[in-house]
């Protein structure tokens, strides 16, 4: 069994630690800093030996290098990113492309190039562990914006994560889930299962709590992104949502 702490860090940013008790290995899945993280982990006795990024944005990839230096007290640390990045971030030791396998123990993380918010953005998919880090590409009730790709793009990642099983625990690198979840009423305001969900996001939010990991299936049912029915809706349910 995977552990998943979640590290909230600047003002909307999750980093992810992974932890598995057999191996005693821990990932740190997109370090936009690195003091916290490191906290996060001395806290409960584990030390970080791999660092996963999914793609170069700063808030991303900050952390590396701190954490890398770190790591030299206990044995190191490898950084593993997306191939088409690695210029953009510098500090990869690995870099991997559509179907490389990424391991932590036992447990292997396949490789999803899923281009769009960033030109060469990945996913890494635990599918035997029914997890996904999806970065900035899918958020609970969203999807990233399009710095460097298109909606055709958008709109096959989409597809590719709405193929997955429900019950894949989603996990995204931002807290945006309330405004997602507002701009969808606007767009689906009788959907049952969105006017549901938004209830339960307003009252988490307003305890200052985290709305995500998501899942799959909860996706499927309240994300306008994933339901947008083709490139063109996609598009303009992505333009709306830049422009409000
Ligand atoms: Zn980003
Ligand atoms: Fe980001």
């Amino acid at each position: 069994m995977l552990e998943v702490v979640r590290v909230p860090v600047l003002s909307d940013n999750y980093v992810w630690l992974i932890h598995d008790s057999v191996s005693a290995e821990t990932v740190a899945v997109d370090p936009a800093v690195a003091e916290p993280v490191l906290q996060a982990a001395a806290a409960r006795g584990w030390t970080i030996g791999q660092i996963w990024n999914t793609h170069w944005h700063g808030d991303h990839v900050g952390g590396n290098a701190g954490i890398k230096a770190a790591a030299k007290a206990w044995g190191g640390c490898t950084i593993t990113g997306p191939a088409a990045e690695a210029a953009r971030i510098g500090s990869l030791d690995r870099t991997v492309r559509e179907g490389a396998s990424v391991g932590i123990g036992d447990h292997v993380a396949r490789v999803m190039e899923v281009p769009a918010h960033t030109a060469g953005h990945i996913a890494y998919h635990l599918p035997d562990d029914g997890m996904i880090f999806v970065g900035d590409t899918l958020f609970a009730m969203g999807c990233g914006r399009l710095f460097e790709g298109t909606p055709a793009q958008m709109f096959a990642n989409m597809q590719r994560f709405a193929a997955l099983p429900d019950d894949t625990t989603v996990y995204c690198a931002h807290e945006y889930t309330q405004s997602n979840g507002r701009f969808a009423l606007t767009v689906e305001p009788d959907n049952m299962a969105l006017r549901e969900r938004m209830e339960a996001v307003d009252t988490a939010r307003a305890r200052d709590e985290a709305t995500v990991p998501t899942t799959i299936g909860l996706e499927r049912d309240t994300n306008i992104f994933m339901r947008a029915r083709n490139v063109a809706e996609l598009a303009q349910r992505r333009a709306a949502k830049d422009a409000g």
